[in-house]
């Protein structure tokens, strides 16, 4: 963990852009509610294909223009032409966007055609070819490994060939268990990576929600943990209590062994995450 220490902490929260007037009313109070953090940023996800291309650029700018905090859009890969992709960064250029998280992506189930650019590393290549320095690009790491990968030492060499293309940093997939982290960051380290990757912290809501996230992200929820939510059954105010009791407790165990900040998969939401941070002693200005 050794590199991971010379980083500064820093916060940063993600939405994915709303579909309707309420939801985007919605997620306005929250950015506004988590921009009295100072997060670094705030990210808004993108739909495989474009399908959220307008929207998750709307959002982006919205939230800068609202908020004055970097908006950061995420792009992704698949099911895209180069063309499509090199029209979405161009208007981010013109937009002022400097920062963006380059993904692969998943095909919505049923479509066959990926399109030119088959892996995340080919789109960090693709967008250092076309746009130079204008972007820090973040990537995604897996401390538990992409479930597609066909071993863990592959899906290590996968993500070094983001880094070698040109990523500047990395978020994770969210995870409960630090040690897959810890041990992450020591094999990359073997590997000579040295960019800051973020742990992706994601607050229990309810139970339902995260098994079927975890099903399709491959992010392991731990027998303990899984146990006490099933018990909790439909009582959310105590399956949101102990969600940011396990989440706080994880975020202050991260921290103090070196994590370079935390990235908080809001869902939209504030409470947990305003919560989790006021725990562990960031000022909520509440
Ligand atoms: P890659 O890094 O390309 O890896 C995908 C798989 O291919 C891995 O198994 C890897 O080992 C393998 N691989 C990589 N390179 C090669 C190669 N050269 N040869 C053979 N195998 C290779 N999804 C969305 O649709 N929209 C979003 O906005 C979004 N945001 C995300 C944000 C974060 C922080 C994270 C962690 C995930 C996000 N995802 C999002 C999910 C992500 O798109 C999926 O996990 C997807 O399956 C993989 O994307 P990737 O960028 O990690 O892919």
């Amino acid at each position: 963990m050794e590199s991971q220490k010379q980083y500064k902490p820093k916060f940063s929260f993600e939405f994915f852009p709303p579909k309707t007037l309420e939801a985007v009313g919605k997620l306005q109070m929250t950015t506004e509610r988590l921009a009295r953090l100072n997060p670094s940023f705030f990210s808004v996800t993108f739909g495989a294909g474009g399908s959220t291309r307008e929207r998750t650029f709307e959002t982006v700018m919205d939230i800068f223009k609202k908020t004055g905090i970097d908006g950061v859009p995420h792009v992704s890969c698949i099911g895209s032409t180069v063309g499509e992709i090199k029209t979405i960064l161009d208007s981010y250029i013109e937009g002022g966007i400097r920062n963006v998280v380059a993904l692969r992506g998943d095909l919505p189930s049923g479509s066959i055609s990926g399109g030119p650019l088959r892996y995340a590393s080919e789109l960090v290549e693709f967008i250092r070819r076309e746009t130079g320095d204008h972007f820090h690009i973040e990537v995604a790491a897996y401390p538990e490994f992409h479930p597609q990968a066909p071993s863990a030492q592959k899906d290590l060499e996968n993500f070094k060939r983001k880094v070698d293309a040109g990523a500047d940093a990395a978020i994770t997939q969210y995870f409960y268990n630090p040690d897959a982290y810890y041990r992450f960051i020591d094999s990359c380290e073997k590997l000579r990576i040295d960019i800051p990757i973020v742990p992706g912290i994601m607050p229990i809501v309810t139970c339902t929600q995260l098994c079927r996230f975890s099903d399709a992200c491959g992010a392991e929820i731990p027998r303990w943990i899984l146990k006490r939510l099933q018990e909790f059954g439909d009582d959310r105010v105590s399956i949101q209590k102990f969600g940011i009791e396990v989440s706080t407790k994880l975020c202050e165990q991260l921290l103090a062994n070196g994590a370079p900040g935390l990235h908080f998969y809001t869902m939209n939401q504030s409470e947990a995450s305003v919560a989790i941070l006021k725990n562990i002693g960031i000022n909520t200005k509440d």
